[in-house]
């Protein structure tokens, strides 16, 4: 598996390369908003209730999409038209042209790396249980775009 990111495309990959690419930041697991006129999105720092923060992993991850409408399966999908995913995302990155980050885990060799490098939300949002949807705009953070 060494570099297999550099050898192939997104599409080519295995399930395990696939699965190996999520840095582990749990960005995508952040409510969003966006602008009706300009389709503009905005994050907030709010996160999905089945999200572990502690250890940024999702709770029910083979149930993900039935538990929350909104959270898709990335391999079914077109990576380049997803626009809202976050700058620092390996799906995104590699969509994109760009190589991964020094942090990421496959270059790092650690998964604590991203924490490390303070691009997971661990330790600095806060769940949706206790905040209601129309409460979300006071939430918007700038820290992941
Ligand atoms: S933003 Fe991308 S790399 Fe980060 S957790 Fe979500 S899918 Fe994985
Ligand atoms: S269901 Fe799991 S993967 Fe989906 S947004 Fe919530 S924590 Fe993240």
């Amino acid at each position: 598996m060494e570099r297999f990111w550099e050898q192939k495309s997104l599409a080519e990959m295995s399930e395990a390369e696939w699965e190996s690419l999520c840095d582990g930041c749990a960005r995508c697991c952040l409510h969003k908003l966006e602008d009706a006129d300009s389709g503009e999105v905005y994050y907030t720092g709010v996160r999905c209730r089945y999200l572990e923060e502690s250890s940024c992993r999702c709770s029910d991850y083979p149930r993900r999409s039935e538990l929350m409408s909104n959270c898709i399966d990335l391999k079914q999908h077109d990576v380049a038209a997803l626009h809202w995913l976050p700058d620092t995302c390996a799906y995104r990155l590699l969509s994109e042209g760009k190589p991964l980050y020094d942090w990421h885990p496959l270059i790092s060799g650690s998964r604590e790396t991203v924490h490390e490098a303070g691009i997971s939300i661990r330790g600095r949002v806060v769940s949706d249980e206790f905040v209601h949807p129309d409460g979300y705009d006071e939430h918007i953070i700038n820290w992941v775009e």
